[in-house]
C-alpha cells in the first residue's frame, strides 16, 4: 500500500466489536483477564498499552518503515526517553542547531549523567574527530530548527554504523511524508507529533520509531511503559484522525512554502531566506536527494536588527504570532526571544510555519507587514 492508503486504512477497522468505521476511544485503564490469567483483548493496563495508542504506534511504524513505535505525551518526552535509555557516562554527538528544548534537557537535566558535543552536522568530515571511546550515539535533526540546515542522513548513518553508534534522527520538520530516515540508515526516527502529524495545533505528542527491535529498543520500551509519559487515548484518537489527511496537508504546506520562499527571496527588506527548496540553499542538493519535497518551514533574516524583525511579526494580520509549527494556520515568530537570552539565533531572524490558507492572502499579509 502507498502512504496515502496506509494513513487511512492502517487502523484495523474490524477490530471493533461494533463495526465502527473510525476507531472508538477506549478510555478503560484496565482490561479483563481470563481463567488462565491471560489478557484475551491483548491489553493489560493502559500505561503499558491500550487500543488507541497501539493503533497510533502501528500506523507511524508503517509510515516510517520501522519495526515498532513508542508514542509519548510530547516530543520532548520522546527525546528524553532516548537519553534516559542510554547508559550513564555515554557521550552524544548532537547538532549545533538542535531543537532548543532538547538541547536544554542535555544541558540542564542530563549534564551530570551524559556528556555531549554540539557539532555542525552539515560538515561531516568534522564529525569523526568528536567520537571518543564513550560515544554511544549520533543525534541529528533535519531540517533543523530554526536555521533549516539539512544533514545528509545516509552519509551520517554510515559514519554512525562504522563506529557502532546508535543513530537517531529528529525528523519533525519533514514529517513521515517527506523523509524516511530509517530507509536512509537511521536506527531511530523521532517526531514531535504536536507538529505536522497532529497538524491542527490542538494536541501534544511525540513518537520514536525503530528500525529494529534490538536491546536498545527494549530499554526505550521500558522507559515508556514503566515511566508512563504516554499520550491519552483521546490524544491518540486526534492524532489518528490527523494522520488520515497528513499526505494532503503536507502537499499544501510544501506548495505554499515554495511560493512564499520565492516571494521573500526577492523582497528588498529581506536579507536571507532559509528554505531548503531554494536552489540558493547551501544543502539544496542533499535536500533534493533525501526529501520528497521541501516542507512548510522557513526562516528569514529581516534587514536591520531585532527591532525590525519584531516589527514584522507585530504587524501581521493573517499569520498568528505564536511559536510551534505544522498546523493548518500560518504562524510567525521572533525566534530569539522564544529561546531566551542564551540563544545563538540571530536577533533579526523570523521563523515562519506556512499553513494552508490561500497563498495570495499569505503573501499580501507579509507584503504589508514588511512595509
Ligand atoms: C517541537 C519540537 C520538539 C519538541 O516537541 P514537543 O511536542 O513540543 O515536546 C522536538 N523537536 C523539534 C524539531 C520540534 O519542532
Amino acid at each position: 500500500m502507498k502512504t496515502e492508503t496506509i494513513a487511512i486504512h492502517s487502523q484495523n477497522i474490524v477490530k471493533s466489536a461494533t463495526g465502527d468505521v473510525t476507531m472508538p476511544i477506549s478510555l478503560s485503564t484496565t482490561f479483563l483477564r481470563d481463567e488462565t490469567g491471560g489478557y484475551p483483548g491483548g491489553h493489560m493496563y493502559s500505561r503499558v498499552s491500550n487500543p488507541n495508542r497501539e493503533a497510533l504506534e502501528e500506523v507511524i511504524s508503517k509510515l516510517e518503515f520501522g519495526e515498532a513505535t513508542c508514542a509519548f505525551s510530547s516530543g520532548n518526552t520522546a527525546g528524553m526517553t532516548v537519553f534516559q535509555a542510554l547508559k550513564a557516562g555515554s557521550h552524544i554527538i548532537a547538532p549545533d542547531d538542535m531543537y532548543w528544548g532538547l538541547k536544554k534537557q542535555l544541558l540542564t537535566i542530563f549534564n551530570d549523567v551524559l556528556t555531549f558535543d554540539f557539532v555542525d552536522l552539515t560538515e561531516l568530515d568534522k564529525v569523526a574527530a568528536f567520537i571518543n571511546p564513550n560515544t554511544a550515539m549520533i543525534w541529528a535533526e533535519t531540517p533543523s530548527n530554526p536555521l533549516l540546515k539539512i544533514t545528509d542522513i545516509e552519509a551520517l548513518g554510515k559514519i554512525a554504523k562504522s563506529n557502532n553508534l546508535i543513530f537517531v534522527v529528529d525528523s519533525t520538520f519533514a514529517s513521515p511524508i517527506l523523509q524516511n530516515p530509517i530507509l536512509l540508515g537511521a536506527d531511530i526516527v523521532m517526531h514531535s507529533t504536536t507538529k505536522y502529524i497532529g497538524g491542527h495545533s490542538d494536541v501534544l505528542g511525540g513518537s520514536l520509531t525503530t528500525a529494529k527491535k534490538d536491546e536498545f529498543w527494549e530499554r526505550i520500551l521500558n522507559v515508556q511503559q514503566t515511566g508512563g509519559a504516554v499520550p491519552s487515548p483521546f490524544d491518540c484518537f486526534l492524532l489518528l484522525r490527523s494522520i488520515k489527511t497528513l499526505a494532503y496537508r503536507i502537499k499544501g504546506h510544501c506548495e505554499n512554502a515554495m511560493k512564499l520562499a520565492e516571494y521573500l527571496d526577492n523582497h528588498p527588506k529581506v536579507e536571507a531566506v532559509y528554505y531548503p527548496g531554494l536552489t540558493s540553499h547551501k544543502q539544496h542538493e542533499i535536500a533534493k536527494k533525501q526529501m520528497k519535497d521541501f516542507g512548510g518551514m522557513m526562516s528569514i533574516l529581516v534587514k536591520g536588527d531585532g527591532d525590525n524583525a519584531r516589527k514584522v511579526v507585530n504587524s501581521v494580520k493573517i499569520f498568528a504570532q505564536a511559536t510551534s509549527l505544522g498546523g493548518v494556520e500560518s504562524l510567525i515568530e521572533h525566534r530569539a526571544s522564544v529561546e531566551g537570552p542564551d540563544t545563538k539565533t540571530p536577533q533579526n531572524l523570523v521563523r515562519i510555519s506556512v499553513g494552508l490558507e490561500h497563498i495570495d492572502d499569505l503573501i499580501a499579509d507579509l507584503e504589508q507587514a514588511l512595509g
